[in-house]
């Protein structure tokens, strides 16, 4: 097991490597859930007044400089993380305690944005439509909003940044970053890396501000009437809170919240790729993606055999230290996560649930600070409260079904909506789920499972997780706002709907 001396150590010479300076002091305590010891004292940089200020001066050069040209600074961005890949993925892996692949293909993720937000500095398109007035032309045009806003969790500590700021820079935005108060080394190593991309290119200084801080850095965010748009990633209670505040002022919000993410699994299924999706999905990242499978609905056919599969595979899982090229399961964020593990798996077995695996602490001597558990299999006898919630831990729920009518009843009674999945070979029902009487979330996926989204597509759910959308696609439309124009090259003046007038 790795000691906490060494991630002190490896977290220095990451921050160094990525040019962070100056970043001792007694604000903040950087803590790894590795070792669930604090690593050192960082000073704070709470001040929301002068940060959005800075970023609202920026944002008025920034605004004109040409987009292919503000493309130069998010492929110069894209290179730095990629040469400084290994520094990243250290400390996320020490900040979040994700094993060494996701933690790599996290800054993966950092990297493939950058190169999607180059391609789109030449591709934000407005339409000109067909007027319906002789001598006229209709057409829209995309501007950049203005100062962004972006409030992110601890889970995906950098990815979900670069989702935001290569998209919002790139549509000439500025923005002001207020990471997790668990993560901020990685929230230290991305800015500077920005800094250095900003320098070099000749960007406006002051284009990406850093903001360390707990829940009220955040809210006086939210509150700030210079912040056009606030893109908030974390649990449902946030975007409750947060969601209403930014209507309240009429700025524009993105919420991107928790969601309780489900797979069918119907009698046809291929049951080898099942259980493998399925594991990873449920257990991989130790249940802590927005993604997470949660609940396993599963035909009464194929359901004994499938759940002991998972059951005997759960059982093996490598539980332990990330840094250990042989674990797949790391540790839980905190005791917080794991003291509302153990509450849920209590309350489920009150509904009737049967623990079939996991569920237990592990690494006790090793780490007693740390808390790392074998992820839970419960077979549950209906969609009670429990099954409805999201508990960010490793907890998956099985439940059986005999009809598919049925399987998509329970599929979607949730008040979450973010990612789904369908294994089966028949196309019917795989059709059946992508239609629009199926799935009811943003992310509706065939023989995959529910975590592991690409960067390309757009990502969000529905309902409860909040109905914003990131990334790829056309999400870029969020950061922007939209002019209609008509131009008239008319000798008379020509009204719409031939309104006659004078
Ligand atoms: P969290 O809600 O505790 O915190 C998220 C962020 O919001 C933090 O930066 C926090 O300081 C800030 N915050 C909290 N209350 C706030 C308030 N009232 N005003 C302003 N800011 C506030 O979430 P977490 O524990 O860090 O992350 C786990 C949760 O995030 C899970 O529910 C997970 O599903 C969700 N999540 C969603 C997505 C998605 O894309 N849908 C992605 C990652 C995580």
């Amino acid at each position: 097991m790795i000691d906490t001396d060494t991630l002190r150590a490896k977290a220095r010479g990451a921050l160094d490597r990525c040019g962070v300076k100056d970043y001792d002091g007694d604000a903040l305590s950087a803590r790894s859930p590795v070792t669930g010891e604090d690593l050192f004292g960082i000073g704070g940089s709470g001040d929301v007044e002068r940060a959005v200020a800075q970023a609202r001066a920026a944002f008025l050069q920034w605004r004109a400089t040409p987009a292919p040209v503000r493309g130069h600074l998010v492929k110069r961005l894209g290179e730095l993380i990629h040469e400084h890949r290994e520094d990243l993925a250290d400390l996320v892996s020490i900040e979040a305690g994700k094993i060494r692949s996701e933690a790599l293909g996290e800054v993966q993720e950092m990297i493939d944005v950058c190169e999607f937000a180059l391609g789109l500095s030449r591709q934000l398109y407005g339409r000109t439509m067909p007027s319906e007035r002789p001598g006229h032309r209709l057409m829209e045009t995309w501007h950049p909003l203005g100062v962004v806003g972006v409030i992110s969790a601890f889970n995906f500590p950098v990815a979900v940044w670069s989702w935001n700021t290569a998209i919002a820079l790139t549509c000439g935005d500025t923005v002001v970053w207020k990471p997790s108060e668990q993560t901020p080394l990685t929230a230290l190593a991305c800015s500077a890396l920005l800094d250095r991309a900003v320098a070099e290119t000749g960007a406006p200084a002051g284009l990406h501000q850093l903001l360390l801080g707990g829940p009220e850095v955040g809210e006086r965010l939210v509150d700030s009437p210079d912040v056009a748009l606030i893109s908030a990633t974390g649990s449902t209670r946030m975007g409750r809170a947060v969601g209403p505040r930014v209507a309240a002022r009429f700025g524009r919000s993105i919420l991107e919240l928790g969601g309780n993410n489900a797979a069918v699994v119907t009698a046809s299924a291929d049951l080898d790729l099942t259980v493998n999706a399925v594991v990873f999905a449920a257990a991989g990242t130790a249940g802590q993606r927005c993604t997470t499978m949660r609940r396993l609905i599963v035909h009464e056919d194929v359901a004994d055999e499938l759940i002991d599969r998972i059951a005997a595979a759960y059982r093996r899982l490598p539980v332990g230290d990330p840094f250990d090229g042989k674990t797949l399961v790391g540790p839980l964020i905190n005791e917080a996560a794991h003291g509302r593990m153990r509450a849920s798996l209590s309350q489920a077995a009150a509904e009737g649930g049967e623990l079939l695996a996991g569920g237990e602490r592990e690494l006790v001597p090793d780490a007693p600070g740390a808390f790392y558990v074998r992820p839970a299999l419960v077979r549950m006898p209906a969609q009670s409260t429990i099954v409805k919630e999201e508990t960010f831990a490793p907890i998956l729920y099985a439940l059986t079904y005999s009809d598919l009518d049925e399987a998509i009843a329970l599929h979607n009674d949730v008040p979450q909506g973010l990612s789904s999945a369908i294994f089966t070979r028949d196309q019917r029902e795989a059709e059946r789920f992508l239609s629009s009487d199926g799935s009811d979330c943003g992310i509706v996926n065939v023989n995959a499972g529910t975590s592991g989204a690409e960067i390309g597509g757009a990502f969000g759910g529905e309902k409860e997780t909040g109905g914003g959308r990131e990334s790829g696609s056309d999400a870029w439309r969020s950061y922007m706002r939209r002019s209609t124009s008509t131009v008239s090259y008319s000798e008379h003046l020509v009204l719409a709907q031939d309104v006659s007038f004078l």
